[in-house]
């Protein structure tokens, strides 16, 4: 789970990391309001959305004046902005985040990530901040400089000095920065995150280390014990069909591709759009309608699937254990009628109630292409999101 900047910020404020005075706003004249509150002569207007490269987008924007700052904010607000990270049609922008201008003199980067193979957090810094960090990891591998923590241990002093040393903060704010990294390590390990990011932390012209941007992901599976992250969460930045598909409980991730897959089990899930991918096609989706699904999950399941305009045919891949064949056949049966299916559907079926499940299936009358392994079932939906059905 992803959350804004604000939002990241205010988090990072609890955890006594250095943030810049900030108004989250959701209209031009409660930004004006904001910055007379904020009080000073420069601001700067910041486009609020759930991804990065906000700045080279147009999104983010100094203002001098009050006046400017209107600007600006009209200009932002409801702009669709394009990022690298947003692809090309961008995301709208509804909320706004106008904040005390800083006087920077040095823009650094830190992060934190866990690594699957050591299994342990790992903080990364660059003296190249500001800017596309994976650009630097490209060109200059050099630059990126690593720490693995000690679960136990937390960020020692050391490691949080020798990072500020390696990354080119100056003595004098050496202990400023500890007490920075430090809380953001405490911040990471108490919320649960899977990633946080400061791109830039800085040095300003009186030698404060402050993070000016702040980008968090959450590990979903500890949502559940996090309830203050899950307020911050903003369906409107979200995939509709993945917001649609959480509702019920089932794991889905919108692809680029045209064939819509429907599948029990993540494992078999994954091999199968592996198997497809094999046979020279693209999956529209994953979808795991997990173990215990019923007859109403998998049409809600297929309904969100048949939203997506540019899907060509559909795989139901069903492996028949805890999960029974024919409760699949009579979800499949309800949706197509409910949606009246106007795609190829091809499906395979193995397991508990296998036969019942395909007697229904061919009994239903509906045009369904039958596969037996999955081999067969790869290249017939293939075949089938081609235009040419076998
Ligand atoms: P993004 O990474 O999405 O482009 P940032 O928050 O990193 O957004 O802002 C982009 C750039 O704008 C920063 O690298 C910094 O140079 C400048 N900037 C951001 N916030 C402030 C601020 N409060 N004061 C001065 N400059 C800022
Ligand atoms: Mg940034």
């Amino acid at each position: 789970m992803k959350i804004h900047e604000y939002q990241g910020k205010e988090i990072l404020r609890q955890f006594g990391v250095t943030v810049p005075r900030g108004i989250p706003c959701m209209s031009v004249e409660e930004a004006v309001k904001a910055a007379e509150t904020l009080g000073g002569s420069v601001w700067v207007v910041k486009a609020q959305i759930h991804a990065g490269g906000r700045g080279k987008g147009g999104g983010v924007k100094v203002a001098k004046s009050v006046e400017q700052l209107r600007q600006y904010a009209e200009q932002i607000l409801g702009m669709q902005l394009v990022t690298h990270q947003t692809g090309p049609e961008g995301q709208k922008v509804r909320r706004l985040f106008i904040e005390e201008g800083a006087d920077i003199k040095q823009e650094l980067y830190v992060s934190l990530v866990t690594d699957r193979v050591s299994q342990k957090v790992v903080m990364m810094g660059s003296s190249e901040g500001g800017m596309d960090i994976e650009e630097v990891a490209h060109s200059h591998p050099e630059k990126i400089h690593h720490v693995t923590i000690c679960p136990s241990a937390g960020l020692t002093d050391a490691q949080a000095d020798e990072m500020s040393t390696k990354i080119g903060i100056p003595a004098g704010s050496i202990a400023d920065a500890r007490v920075q990294l430090q809380g953001l390590y405490k911040a990471y390990w108490e919320t649960d995150c899977s990633l946080a990011e400061i791109n830039p932390l800085i040095v300003d012209g009186s030698g404060k280390v402050i993070a000016l941007d702040a980008k968090f992901n959450f590990d979903a599976n500890a949502l559940y014990r996090q309830p203050e992250i899950v307020a911050m969460r903003d369906l409107d930045e979200e995939d509709p069909a993945e917001v649609e598909a959480s509702k019920f409980d089932l794991a889905y991730i919108s692809l680029d591709g045209n064939i819509g897959c429907l599948v029990n089990g993540a494992g078999l899930a994954m091999a199968t759009m592996d198997t497809i991918k094999l046979f020279g096609g693209e999956p529209a989706n994953f979808l795991d309608v997990g173990g215990g699904a019923t007859a109403e999950k998998v049409t809600e399941a297929f309904k969100i699937m048949l939203k997506n305009p540019g899907l060509k045919a559909i795989l139901v891949n069903i492996f028949g254990g805890i999960m029974r064949c024919d409760v699949i056949a009579e979800g499949v049966i309800a949706a197509s009628k409910a949606v009246s299916l106007q795609v190829p559907l091809v499906v395979r079926m193995k397991g508990t109630n296998e036969d019942l499940g395909k007697k229904m299936l061919a009994e239903s009358g509906l045009p369904i292409i039958a596969a037996d392994t999955m081999e067969d079932a790869a290249k017939s939906v293939v075949a089938a999101a081609a235009g040419h059905a076998k």
